[in-house]
């Protein structure tokens, strides 16, 4: 039997609808929150995904404002900037585009926003937070998307083995953190695997839960996966494809096709995880809003 499609349209579109929900009774107790992103350069891509964060918040009644900045623009000039977005009541969350020109460090970037307004949950201060499993910090918005995911699909996850390919800040370290803690839609025992991990087959095979977060088009096959697993798809690659219309396609690094007649359920690219991002960081940002009135 072929996998059951874990719907990441209409799980995003859920949590979409509960963020419009609790804005709007914010808003009847005077709080609009409000998402300010910051893009400096004009990478064509990043400017796409600032643009659908802002009209993402626009839908859900939030205030999106997006920030503009030339290449060229200094370190201290982005500084000062989130000083002052730091210091704006009517901003409750600040994401700034990554990456950034040369001439900016990111992680200076990252450590300057407040830790109450990162709303993209890269401040070791919010790192620190997800890893100690204190819930009133920050996740990133990725996994966090993916663990809601998870939920939604029903998916059991206590005692499962997880198994996560990829070892970035943003996605496999913080995916990890997530599935490790005690609690609701986590439990799991984790192994991150990475490009150094000697026989990848061999952890791929036991994971009841595997996620995968490379960047190598349909790098998973069929042969990786028990069969009955759950298979999360996060990658979002570029191949050429001269039949398409655009002359590329969006592919995950899931070989679906073959994924598909193994797994119990997985996620597609697209319409998988990629919608689950910015629903979270909409959602994170009216949790961000709600907490000014509980402090
Ligand atoms: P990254 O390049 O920072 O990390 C990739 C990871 O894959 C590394 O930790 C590396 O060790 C591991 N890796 C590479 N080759 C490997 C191999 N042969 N075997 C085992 N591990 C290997 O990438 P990232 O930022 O974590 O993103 C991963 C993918 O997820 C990309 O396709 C990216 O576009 C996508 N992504 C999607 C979303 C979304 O919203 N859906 C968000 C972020 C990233």
């Amino acid at each position: 039997m072929p996998a059951e499609i874990i719907d990441g349209v209409a799980i995003a579109a859920k949590v979409r609808a509960r963020v419009a929900e609790e804005t709007a009774e914010l808003r009847k107790r005077g709080v609009t929150p409000g998402l300010t992103a910051v893009l400096v350069g004009d990478d064509p891509a990043s400017g796409v995904y600032v643009a659908s964060k802002e009209r993402a918040c626009k839908e859900a009644g939030m205030n999106g404002k997006s920030i503009r900045l030339p290449a060229s623009t200094s370190e201290e000039a982005l500084l000062l900037l989130i000083d002052t977005l730091n210091n704006d009541p009517t901003v409750h969350g600040i994401l700034v585009q990554m990456p950034l020109p040369k001439q900016i460090s990111e992680q200076k970037v990252i450590r300057r926003i407040a830790p109450t307004k990162d709303v993209d949950g890269f401040h070791p201060f919010n790192v620190g937070k997800l890893f100690t499993g204190d819930a009133d910090g920050f996740a990133p918005c990725t996994p966090a998307g993916v663990q809601v995911m998870l939920e939604e699909a029903g998916v059991e996850t206590a005692g499962k083995d997880a198994v996560i390919i990829g070892r970035s800040n943003i996605v496999g370290k913080p995916m990890a953190a997530l599935l490790i803690q005690s609690g609701k839609n986590a439990n799991c025992t984790v192994t991150i695997c990475h490009s150094r991990t000697k026989d990848l087959l061999a952890h791929t095979r036991r994971a009841d839960i595997l996620i995968a977060a490379i960047g190598k088009p349909e790098m998973v096959t069929g042969d990786m996966v028990k069969p009955g697993a759950v298979v999360i798809d996060v990658g979002i690659n570029r191949v050429d494809d001269p039949a398409a219309p655009k002359g590329y396609r969006i592919v995950g690094d899931v070989h679906f096709e073959q994924v598909s007649k193994v797994a119990s359920r997985i996620s597609p690219v697209p319409g998988g995880v990629g919608r689950m991002t910015i629903a979270m960081l909409l959602a994170n940002t009216v949790r961000a809003a709600r907490l000014t009135l509980e402090h």
